[in-house]
């Protein structure tokens, strides 16, 4: 959440954090802001709003220099007004700060410093940041051997902060200059022709660069308009490597597309097809990883699992759970990383952990990771972000690999994730009982999943109709079975972030313990009706749902002979194997939500409230 651009080198640093700023906009939109450096002097514009509306104040006020900052904010402390808006500036006016994050003991700090004369502005935790460096540098010798004065001042701010900190920070009196420094927020700087960007993620500098250093917890870099360092909080030098982006920025504009989360919907086969690229073995049997750092006999002494995720991942995770029970028979065990954390759930010694989040920046998921760790657990990561925190801090991990993922409400991310879900439930089941020609079969079936996501989003249109029919209503409910029932909460989740109906999930036979109180002709329900054991019994539920006249939509495998009149609308999707069907059962619900939203004339790709890349807690 809240995204931060800062500039350095000899072009327009506005225009290029305007821009950076544009393509942070999902991490946040309740305010944006610009501080430039000019002669001397610190000239900022900040407003409630949307970057575009910070744009036209810009143009307005004539905003220009070659050194600044920018933000778009996801507001913790403080209400949404442009006081509380980025950048903050220092009460003498020497400094300007743009923090993702939160400062936990900003209160004593603001009292602190009241003490001492300085002033606050806003509500923010943050401005508190820039009185302290101010305060600091105040108390700095003029000269410090070896050491920038402005660097020292950061530095020992940042040794008095707890909480979680991506900061970039101006100085009047080093004219050319930023230093940024990270705790548990994303940071990384882009290493262009004679310019450095510093960025909270590579979509906000990939038109200008695609060398990138990512920076650690504990780091701060000081830019210069010549060169960069990087030095932790303890004083000690880094020496940084440089990595390159893969992708370019192509893959993060909007096409021929109304929204981003459309266009991600319809990636989905090409994304599906990049995830799994490579990571079948040469016998067609089974799945293999490159990046998962424990070998096969130690996977194979694993007796437990335990996942821990956010949100859709979590959806994904609870998949995941029901297809390595069902053919691999090892228990898993699923938990909220936000949960988890703070939980000390016991865990038996042969466990192995796994955490799920697209961002890799997911602060709870992050916390649980390093929990597991602390208690010696190894931990693995599946996560679509090259370079981020908990790809780093991992032991071992598989990327999704299916480029950036802008839109608010997650999609490709989700499907790539059922998908990397099913392979590893396939990779142990190999280890286990599962044969060498059932493997065989599960791999084909996991190859032909893009064509039938294909297949499924042609019904694109009849979809969009349903979706008009519905778009009314202000209460859904969404049901579904075994590994269908964590799509039922994906389906719920999604409507409400995006269309703002109250939508809830359960598993099918579950609504006549309560949820069925709710329906009515006013209370649609969505069920996943596949063809398979339990088709009959779903069948009754819908029965004692229509006898109660609530509308129905029925997601069905094709063929899968749905008595006549108990659904009001059908949307059949191809029949498939059964690691396949939770992948291509996700579509219409994306489909249907991302329309119903459009028809009722939502923000997709923004939605209230939300933002994505959740790095505070
Ligand atoms: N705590 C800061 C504020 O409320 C930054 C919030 C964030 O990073 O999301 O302004």
């Amino acid at each position: 959440m809240c995204g931060i651009v800062g500039y350095v080198g000899k072009q327009n640093a506005v225009s290029i954090i305007l821009e950076g700023l544009k393509r942070l906009e999902y991490r946040g939109y309740d305010s944006a802001g610009v501080c430039v450096e000019k002669g001397r002097k610190l000239d900022l514009v900040k407003k409630a709003g949307r970057v575009d509306n910070l744009a036209k104040a810009v143009a307005k006020h004539r905003l220009a220099g070659t050194t600044g900052i920018g933000h778009t904010r996801w507001a913790t402390h403080g209400g949404v007004t442009d006081e509380n808006a980025h950048p903050h500036v220092s009460s003498d006016e020497k400094f300007a700060l743009i923090h993702n994050g939160v400062i936990e003991n900003y209160a004593q700090i603001k009292t602190f410093l009241s003490g001492k004369g300085y002033t606050f502005q806003s509500e923010t935790d943050t401005e508190v940041l820039c009185n302290l460096i101010a305060y600091h540098y105040a108390k700095e010798p003029a000269r410090t051997k070896g050491h920038s004065r402005f660097v020292e001042s950061v530095r020992k701010t940042l040794r008095h902060v707890e909480g979680t900190y991506g900061i970039a920070v101006l100085c009047v009196d080093f004219p050319g200059e930023i230093v940024g420094a990270r705790k548990a927020s994303p940071l990384i700087l882009g290493v262009g022709d004679n310019e450095y960007i510093l960025a909270s993620d590579a979509s906000a500098l990939v038109s200008r660069t695609q060398n990138v250093v990512y920076l650690k917890d504990g780091e701060i870099v000081h830019l210069t308009p010549k060169n960069f360092s990087i030095s932790t909080l303890d004083q000690a030098d880094v020496s940084p490597v440089v990595d390159k982006i893969t992708w370019s920025i192509a893959d993060s504009e909007l096409g021929k597309h109304t929204h981003f989360m459309e266009k991600e919907i319809f990636e989905q086969p090409t994304a599906l097809e990049n995830a799994m690229r490579g990571r079948f073995s040469a016998d067609g049997s089974t799945a293999q990883f490159g990046g998962l750092n424990i070998t096969a006999s130690e996977f194979r002494e694993m007796e437990r699992f335990m996942f821990c995720a956010c949100g859709t991942a979590w959806h994904a995770c609870l998949v995941t759970e029901h297809l390595i029970e069902r053919f691999a028979r090892i228990p898993v065990e699923v938990d909220y990383a936000s949960e988890f954390r703070y939980r000390n759930s016991p865990l038996d010694a042969r466990t192995l952990f796994f955490v799920m989040s697209q961002s890799g920046e997911t602060i709870d998921t992050l916390a649980a990771l390093r929990e597991a760790k602390r208690k010696g657990y190894r931990v693995m990561a599946v996560n679509n972000v090259v370079g981020s925190s908990i790809a780093r801090e991992a032991d071992g991990g598989i990327y999704q690999h299916v480029g950036p993922e802008v839109g608010v409400a997650s999609t490709k991310a989700f499907t790539s994730q059922l998908l990397i879900g099913a392979m590893i439930a396939l990779y142990v089941a190999r280890m286990r009982d599962m044969s060498f020609s059932d493997g065989v079969g599960y791999v084909n079936a996991l190859k032909g999943a893009p064509d039938l996501v294909r297949k499924t989003l042609k019904q694109a249109a009849k979809i969009k109709v349903i979706a008009k029919k519905y778009a009314g209503y202000n209460d859904m409910l969404f049901l579904g079975r075994l590994s269908l029932f964590p799509l039922a909460l994906e389906g719920a989740l999604k409507l409400k972030e995006i269309s703002y109906i109250h939508a809830e999930g359960y598993p099918a036979a579950e609504m006549k313990h309560g949820p069925i109180a709710l329906v009515s002709e006013k209370c649609p329900s969505v069920f996943f009706a596949p063809k398979g054991e339990i088709f009959s019994k779903i069948v009754s539920s819908m029965q004692e749902i229509k006898a109660r006249k609530g509308p129905i939509i029925a997601i069905t495998t094709e063929g899968s002979d749905l008595p006549k009149g108990v659904a009001d609308d059908v949307i059949e999707i191809p029949e498939c194997h059964e690691a396949v069907l939770p992948i291509v059962a996700a579509i219409p619900i994306q489909l249907l939500s991302y329309y119903i939203a459009v028809e009722r004339g939502c923000d997709v790709d923004k939605p209230r409230n939300l933002a994505k890349s959740v790095t505070v807690e």
